[in-house]
């Protein structure tokens, strides 16, 4: 048998973003100790890119706000088929959460008396995100890094972790290989939190980095945990749309919340036409009172491209469609039509989203303090993921925790932006204290040397196949993935499409059997690619399978073979769990009964 280096942890957290790196500093604070693993530089996690801002209901710029209200816009947002456990949570403790990010030393706009500063964001009723300009998930990296390193996390960076072991039904560790050498490594652990972000490169669009390949969906799949809402893929609406280069990438919600519109190639704001029943009461239905709303008019309501992303993504869309986009396929977003209506317009935009002037500066030549910008929607967050319990975070699969975006319940249907920040925070804090606890009371596990040979013959098999007639390179498969999820399996879905996917699906597998790569272990990108692509597909087949089983639209999943709500889906998650002829089981979970006094907060709340 091989020997690999083996590291010895109470606690390994796997992911350095927001949620693992709150996870580990609660760990180490409750006295155990913790690995921490990522697959590239510490502070270099997907998180760093988050630009708009924290949700908690601080009620600093506007005193009407508060745990209830972010609850219930929380639920409204996402369709009530929400873990409503986990939304009170965050809710309730979103607060404290950040306050203690600004006692670690995070430095967030403020309000002209000092107090943190919050900004308007898509289905938030109150001004209710934190943020430090346009580069808010920078500051909470930097924070949480800064904090946590003092506190003697052992950090292992350039690692990704490929399988975890187990030992009857419990974790007991995890097998990786590092970047750099392409040597393995073991490492044991009591217990083990999932912090490993989302599923956005299953997409060919997308605001995602390299590094969401859905890798921690997938380990806790293959472990024995179940994945929930997996239909529910969010596309946010604006994305770049050209040069094709840089199609995909961001542009935050924030151009909105700063009083930026949508418009198409008519000059019409279209948003107007279709404000959806359950928002009517809550959005602007003139274009002064929306302009007044993102000035702080506390009499305001806010206007409809504030409204919830799923909503205004499909309108985009039928603007494109129907013949009224721009001319690289999207439509417009203008915040320089605010000179207009303040005298200092160009420096304002600049001093509030100082990384959205820079971005289109430099990527497409544009000055978006004079000039509107083109914008389309691009594949952003996943809803869907591991199946948690809302207090401890652990999974079905005992020593297994998961939090942040690879976790799932909070957000239900839609998630709310800004949610995602405050849910790493909450939730990532709670998995690295009941990880801790786990810990505690129990003993090393045994780890299985059949585990570990299986899982490096795997890893190897690439390049023991060699470039025979069969084989094929990973970038290709990768490719056409990632276009046929596009096509097939996006904003718009039909039954007879996706179960073309699924067909699709099925020969990736075949072509992903025989994928073959070159060169030797040290950084190697293709062998990486080739190791990312059982991932992407285990990811894509359980959305593609979930978003079936719903037949109906709902929040980020609209059917045009079933456009409309049902009720009995309402009262349903779609899970699908790994069965033990290896085949992907979709399941209907029943939705518990949400106890009155919450039922009452979402009334009074309206
Ligand atoms: C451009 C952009 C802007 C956004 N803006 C906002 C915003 O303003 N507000 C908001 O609330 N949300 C925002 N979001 C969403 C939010 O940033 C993410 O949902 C959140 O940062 C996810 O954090 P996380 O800790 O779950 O994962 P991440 O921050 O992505 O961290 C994942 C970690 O897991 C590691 N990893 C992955 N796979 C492996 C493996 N196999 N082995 C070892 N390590 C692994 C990675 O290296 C990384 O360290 C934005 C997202 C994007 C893309």
């Amino acid at each position: 048998m091989a020997e690999y280096q083996t590291f010895e942890h109470d606690v390994l957290v796997i992911g350095a973003g927001g949620a693992g790196l709150r996870a580990a500093i609660e760990a180490s604070a409750a006295g155990v100790s913790v690995g921490l693993v990522c697959k590239s530089l510490l502070g270099k996690a997907h998180t760093v890119m988050a630009e708009g801002g924290i949700a908690a209901a601080l009620a600093n710029v506007d005193e009407r706000d508060n745990w209830k209200v972010h609850f219930a816009d929380t639920m409204r947002g996402g369709q009530y088929v929400n873990n409503w456990r986990m939304a009170e949570l965050h809710a309730k403790e979103a607060p404290a959460r950040v306050r203690e990010l600004e006692a670690w030393g995070a430095v967030f706009d403020r309000t002209p008396d000092g107090r943190i500063l919050q900004r308007n964001f898509g289905g938030h009723k109150y001004p209710r995100l934190a943020h430090v300009g346009d580069r808010t998930g920078l500051e909470m990296i930097r924070t949480l890094q800064d904090h946590g390193v003092h506190q003697g996390i052992d950090v292992h960076m350039e690692i990704t972790v490929v399988a975890l072991l187990k030992e009857g039904d419990r974790v007991v560790g995890a097998f990786a290989y590092d970047r750099e050498r392409g040597r393995f490594r073991v490492f044991k652990a009591k217990a083990i939190v999932l912090a490993t972000g989302g599923i956005g490169r299953a997409y060919r669009i997308t605001s995602n980095s390299w590094e969401y390949t859905g890798d921690g969906h997938s380990l806790g799949y293959h472990a024995g945990a179940e994945l929930i809402d997996m239909e529910f893929v969010q596309f946010h609406p604006t994305g770049m749309v050209w040069p094709p280069s840089v199609e995909g990438i961001l542009v935050t919600e924030g151009v909105r919340g700063e009083g930026g519109v949508l418009k198409n190639s008519l000059d019409k704001r279209f948003m107007f036409d279709d404000i959806p029943d359950n928002y009517k009461s809550q959005t602007a239905d003139n274009e002064e009172e929306g302009w007044r709303y993102t000035q702080g008019d506390k009499n305001a309501r806010r206007p409809p491209e504030l409204l919830t992303r799923d909503h205004v993504s499909r309108a985009i869309v039928r603007e494109v469609k129907e013949g009224r986009g721009s001319p690289h396929g999207g439509v417009y977003l203008d915040i320089s039509w605010i000179k207009k209506k303040l005298s200092n317009s160009e420096d304002h935009i600049k001093r509030k989203l100082p990384s959205m002037y820079h971005q289109f500066q430099q990527l497409a030549d544009i000055d978006i303090t004079q000039q509107p910008m083109e914008v389309g929607p691009t594949t952003h967050y996943v809803m869907g993921g591991i199946r948690v319990d809302a207090d401890s975070q652990m999974s079905g699969v005992p020593g297994l925790f998961a939090a942040g975006e690879c976790a799932a319940g909070i957000n239900g249907a839609n998630r709310l932006g800004g949610n995602s920040l405050s849910d790493l925070l909450v939730f990532g804090k709670r998995a690295g204290e009941y990880a801790a606890q786990f810990a505690r009371d129990i003993s090393q596990g045994q780890i299985d040397n059949a585990q570990l040979e299986a899982a490096a013959r795997r890893a190897l098999e690439p390049f023991e196949r060699g470039m025979g007639s069969d084989a094929e390179g990973p970038y290709k498969i990768q490719l056409d993935l990632q276009e046929m999820m596009q096509e097939l399996v996006g904003i718009v879905r039909r039954e007879d499409e996706m179960q073309r996917a699924l067909e699709g699906i099925g020969r990736l597998w075949q072509r992903t059997s025989r994928v073959a790569v070159t060169g030797n272990r040290e950084y190697n990108p293709g062998w990486h690619t080739a190791l990312d692509l059982p991932n992407l597909l285990t990811v894509s087949e359980a959305v593609t399978r979930s978003a079936i089983e719903r037949k109906e639209s709902r929040g980020a999943q609209f059917r045009e073979d079933y456009p409309e709500k049902d009720p009995e889906f309402g009262k349903v998650n779609i899970a699908v769990k790994r069965d033990s002829d290896g085949t992907m089981k979709v399941l209907r979970v029943p939705i518990p009964e949400m106890p009155p006094e919450l039922k009452q907060v979402i009334e009074e709340m309206g």
